[in-house]
């Protein structure tokens, strides 16, 4: 059977600008977006009105952990938080599941985890560790849509950081398959503010200066020099450095396949607002001084920064050191899914950014990432994800209103721009008015399309 929905609205928001019209959606595709709603049209009417109809956005950065630490975040409940934001399409990290996506056995048990609990589309990670060169190919064969490593410890033993000739030889591989290889930008060294850290776990300044801007500005420029000498797509995963931004900018002019994300985070919080003890700020690396951040929005509207990720990394309100406000101890993760479109957009909107540079930002952007042509954007022909919002509305998720497993983040009962209504994925109503209506409808996207 098919099924025709139509969308009338005064703000569709496509890549030539902000077109008032409708939008018409059959078996899961954009069939059209025109002027006016055509006189034999015999499927479903939906009027939108005043309210803004946006490509589904795409988080290519998240860490469902589930199977095996599925008690810090689960493919149902990642995905609801998702559906919540406006996001139809995430991709999830090879850890901190147990096992950790490192080779094509782990990844089965990852799908078989995730069977019947996605309630929106999910791609996958692999992950490059030491010693399993051998597994890559097979990974990637496999359908994991590129590969992902770590230049420090990853804050679980069983996914170990590699060093520049692991890298090498995985950029090597991943070229052969035209993906990117992810990697966590931060070499360690030893420094006199690990020590200060220690001696004052609560305090934020000096967890900051324990992981400083050179760690992070080193990496990168390791990661710059593989790229130019193997030629592979090396992707920079939540930039945090604003120091790193023209080696950047050289490493692009010189033409090479280099992209960065940074996370809503480092461009919505800022280290002087941080109170001490408050662990759950804590990330890695951490949220910077306001001026290192407002570098980071020049860099993201010159398009030197090429999207914007959660990095939801979540944990049990234990692992995260809630009561006690070590943050040496506490996990470093932030969550954040369920407020990556409030969070960004209420920056943005104070910024004088408008919605089409959020669309361009968390969904053209990461779809021509991932190399979907397909999606990210509404235009004849695309996949019928999309979601329906009020960029002049407010959103507040009060702690039981929030869809990850733990409540606890920095976003949680604080005011943001923006409302999301509805949002469709495949062509289909999932979810409106802050509750999954239509449970399972998402897909798992393989690289091998
Ligand atoms: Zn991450």
């Amino acid at each position: 059977m098919t099924k025709k929905l139509a969308i009338i609205s005064d703000h569709i928001v496509t890549p030539n600008g902000v077109i008032s019209g409708c939008l018409i959606v059959k078996d899961g595709k954009i069939t059209e977006i025109d002027e006016f709603l055509p006189g034999d049209f015999d499927g479903e009417i939906e009027m939108a009105k005043d309210l803004f109809i946006m490509p589904g956005l795409i988080d290519p950065h998240v860490h469902i952990n589930e199977p095996g630490r599925t008690q810090w975040e689960g493919f149902e409940t990642a995905t609801t938080a998702a559906a919540a934001s406006g996001i139809t399409l995430l991709v999830d990290m090879p850890l901190n599941s147990s096992p950790v996506t490192t080779n094509v056995t782990n990844f089965k048990l990852k799908l078989e985890a995730a069977k019947d609990k996605l309630n929106v589309n999910v791609g996958f990670w692999g992950g490059v560790i030491p010693g399993n060169r051998n597994e890559l190919d097979d990974l990637l064969k496999s359908g994991v849509l590129g590969l992902k490593a770590f230049l420090t410890h990853s804050g679980i033993d069983d996914f170990p950081n590699t060093e520049k000739a692991d890298l090498k030889n995985a950029l090597q591989i991943i070229k052969k398959y035209n993906r990117p290889l992810l990697v966590h930008c931060e070499l360690t060294e030893d420094h006199p503010g690990i020590a200060e850290h220690k001696n004052n776990p609560n305090d934020y300044m000096s967890y900051l200066r324990s992981r400083p801007k050179e760690w992070e500005n080193k990496a990168i420029a390791m990661m710059i020099d593989l790229c130019r000498e193997t030629e592979a797509h090396v992707h920079i995963v939540h930039l945090s450095s604003a120091e790193a931004l023209p080696m950047i900018a050289e490493a692009k002019a010189e033409g090479l396949n280099l992209t960065v994300e940074t996370a809503q985070h480092y461009l919505t919080l800022n280290a002087e607002d941080i109170p001490n003890g408050e662990t759950i700020y804590k990330c890695a690396p951490p949220i910077r001084e306001r001026e290192n951040n407002n570098k980071l929005w020049d860099a993201l509207k010159s398009g030197l920064i090429d999207f914007v990720a959660t990095d939801h990394s979540p944990a049990p309100p234990d692992l995260k050191e809630i009561s006690s406000g070590d943050l040496s101890k506490a996990w470093g993760g932030i969550a954040g899914l369920q407020f990556a479109l409030c969070s960004l957009w209420t920056e943005a909107k104070r910024r004088n950014f408008s919605v089409e540079d959020i669309a361009k930002w968390l969904s053209a952007s990461p779809a021509d990432f991932l190399g979907l042509s397909n999606k990210g954007k509404l235009e004849n022909g695309a996949d019928a994800d999309f979601f329906i919002w009020d960029p002049n509305g407010t959103t507040t998720f009060s702690s039981e209103e929030i869809h990850h497993r733990h409540k606890v983040s920095p976003y949680s009962g604080k005011p943001f721009a923006g409302k999301v209504h509805k949002t469709f994925i495949n062509g289909e109503l999932i979810y409106e008015n802050n509750k999954l209506i239509n449970a399972n409808k998402g897909t798992v996207l393989l690289g091998n399309f």
